[in-house]
């Protein structure tokens, strides 16, 4: 906390001109909170409902003042990594966690969209796994992303459970959250935890919409948020995970084709 009592969290992540997903839904997330959000936004993505147009990176350089300029002065309590996009950005990102000893740190991985497209190329995976996930909190890949950083195929309960394992081990990070979002059967809105002690299997009721962008963004501010406000991991996951749900409740049909998660609850 700091002099005003007031939690600080930041996002490392990207800009979604549709506000579904990235900074836009990681700062609504930490709102919700109470948490005072501050970001440093690393690509800015034209997008809608209907897809992404355009990617434009930041310089590495200006990705790397906002987060020292947030950190030198107002310090953060916790910090969220989203799109990262390159190789580059992934390895000065990395280097300013380690530099400004940035705690609570949440890395989604965003390296495969919900639909299995690969959206960073194998140096930057490689250049994720080395250097940024092993100085996380908790690393939150969703099912093809765990297939990447595991090894593994994953197409079922069991083989999340592996790969939460194998992650955990083969990477020296923290703890591990495999989300289940867009499996079928038993691993439907199933995720699994592994801290290297606890092997847990986290259940929630599952909400049936199309209207699922920004799901993983939210969760993983939601993690840092509920860290900032001073829950230890295993309870600021359980309650992302709650958050989520009713961020899916209340999901917004806007736009002609998959709408957000929605914060107005
Ligand atoms: N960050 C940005 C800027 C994005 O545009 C996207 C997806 O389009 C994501 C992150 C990942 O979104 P999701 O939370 O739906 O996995």
């Amino acid at each position: 906390m700091n002099k005003r009592s007031i939690a600080v969290a930041l996002t490392i992540a990207g800009s979604d001109s549709g506000g579904g997903a990235g900074i836009q839904t990681d700062l609504r997330t930490f709102a919700f909170h109470c948490v005072h959000g501050t970001s440093a936004i690393t690509c800015i993505t034209a997008q809608n409902t209907l897809g992404v147009t355009r990617v434009d990176a930041m310089p590495k350089e200006a990705i790397i003042a906002q987060i020292q300029a947030v950190v030198e002065d107002i310090g953060v309590q916790a910090a969220k990594t989203g799109m990262l996009l390159n190789q580059d950005i992934i390895a000065a990102v990395a280097e300013q966690v380690k530099v400004l000893q940035i705690n609570n740190l949440v890395v989604d991985p965003v390296m495969v969209s919900r639909a299995g497209a690969q959206l960073i190329d194998d140096q930057a995976i490689n250049t994720l796994r080395h250097d940024l996930i092993p100085q996380a909190a908790i690393v939150t890949p969703n099912r093809y992303e765990a297939q990447i950083l595991s090894g593994l195929e994953i197409t079922n309960l069991e083989e999340m459970q592996t790969a939460a394992q194998v992650i955990h081990q083969q990477l020296n990070v923290n703890a591990v959250l495999v989300k289940g979002g867009g499996m079928s059967g038993a691993g439907r809105g199933v995720d699994v935890w592994f801290d290297g002690d606890k092997l847990e299997v986290l259940k929630t009721e599952v909400v049936d919409t199309k209207n699922t962008h920004g799901t993983g963004c939210t969760l993983s501010a939601a993690i840092a948020a509920n860290l900032a406000l001073g829950h230890d991991l295993w309870t600021a996951v359980q309650e992302a995970k709650k958050y989520v749900t009713t961020a899916l409740q209340y999901s917004l049909d806007i736009g002609q084709g998959q709408g957000p998660v929605g914060h107005f609850f």
